[in-house]
């Protein structure tokens, strides 16, 4: 194992930069100058950021280094993708205590780099420092797009379908099971991780993926969408977001609202209502949008895209309604708030 402070800042920025592709023309120059150069000519340019620091965001006994390298990156081209909007560019800051080896740190930018990888995105640059204690990861992200394509959270209108993309919850079970596998770990070494059976909600809290393919769907199909937020802070909280900057209130319909089956069956073993983990649960990273009734058959038969709902005008409020009729007004209460019941 190499200590950092052997090889130094510049030695580590050496060893973290070698090996990158650059994907993009809009790329003129990358790591290794003052500061990167693009050139967009005629787009819109869209840019994005996110931090992520140990114990508020990321718990390193477990998260695998490589898969939170991996996710850092996601969650800002998820953003991205939430404008209707292609990333390009990456810059990566860190900050790392001296408890953290040159081997650790690769290994986040073995994630890091596989996510550029698969989406053809340019690490273009970023800072290193050091910590007094944890590890910070910040990623921004630039991307491109049409100046009539740009989605804002501010276009849904009045009979709007509402829509999301995959299914929702699966994130946050994949925490919760975690959670007690190191719960179980912790009050007894010997007893060995429950994982089995549960690969699809560990692979959405572990190593999620952005929704790059509905982007291009929306481009096959020439769809705009009027309004559109990906989802990282549960169903509930986003929907909130596109109601209050629409001026609009909504309806959705709690037996339309996609939930994987291991996140049903995880959620009925901790004796959890398995909406709750979609509409409160966090990190989901889906695509939550509105489109127009014009619209409905090009979605009607797409098993990536369920319609939820619909827009109300704004004085209808926002409702989550239940079976046969009676409604629940919906609240926002972020994945924090319910990580602590
Ligand atoms: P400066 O002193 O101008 O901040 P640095 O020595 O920090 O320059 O960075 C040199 C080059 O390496 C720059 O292109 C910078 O963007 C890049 N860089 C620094 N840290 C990282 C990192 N953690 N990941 C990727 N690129 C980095
Ligand atoms: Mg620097």
């Amino acid at each position: 194992m190499t200590s950092i402070s052997e090889l130094g800042e510049f030695g580590l920025i050496k060893r973290l930069s070698k090996d990158i592709s650059i994907y993009n023309k809009s790329t003129v120059k990358g790591i290794g100058d003052d500061a990167a150069v693009l050139s967009y000519q005629n787009k819109e340019t869209v840019i994005t950021t996110d931090i992520l620091i140990e114990g508020i965001h990321f718990d390193l006994s477990y998260v695998p280094l490589k898969h939170l390298g991996y996710k850092a990156v996601i969650v800002n081209l998820s953003d991205v993708f939430a404008m209707n909007a292609s990333p390009k560019q990456i810059t990566v800051s860190i900050a790392i205590s001296n408890r953290f080896t040159l081997e650790s740190i690769e290994e986040i930018y073995k994630g890091i780099k596989l996510a550029c990888d698969t989406y053809k995105v340019d690490l273009i640059g970023g800072d290193t420092s050091s910590s007094v204690t944890g590890m910070v990861i910040c990623i921004t992200a630039v991307g491109e797009a049409d100046k009539n394509k740009i989605t804002y959270r501010s276009g849904a209108k009045e009979n709007d379908l509402i829509c999301v993309s995959g299914d929702l919850g699966g994130a946050y079970a994949g925490l919760k099971l975690l959670q007690r596998e190191q719960d179980v770990f912790r009050s007894n070494p010997e007893i060995q991780p429950e994982l089995e059976g549960y690969d699809y909600i560990l692979g959405k809290q572990l190593k999620p993926e952005a929704r790059v393919d509905i982007i291009k769907l929306f481009d096959e199909l020439k769809i705009k969408p009027t309004s559109m937020i990906d989802i990282s802070d549960g169903l509930s909280s986003e929907l909130l977001h596109i109601s209050e900057e629409s001026n609009c209130g909504c309806r959705i319909y709690d037996q339309k609202i996609p939930i994987a089956e291991e996140t049903h069956a995880f959620a009925n073993e901790l004796q959890i209502v398995p909406i709750t983990f979609a509409l409160n649960g966090g990190e989901d990273y889906e695509l939550l949008f509105t489109i127009s009734q014009a619209d409905y058959n090009k979605f009607r038969s797409n098993p990536d895209v369920t319609i939820i709902g619909h827009i109300t005008e704004q004085t209808k409020g926002n409702y989550l309604v239940i079976g046969e009729g009676s409604e629940i007004e919906i609240q926002a209460q972020g994945w924090n708030a319910v990580k602590n019941n």
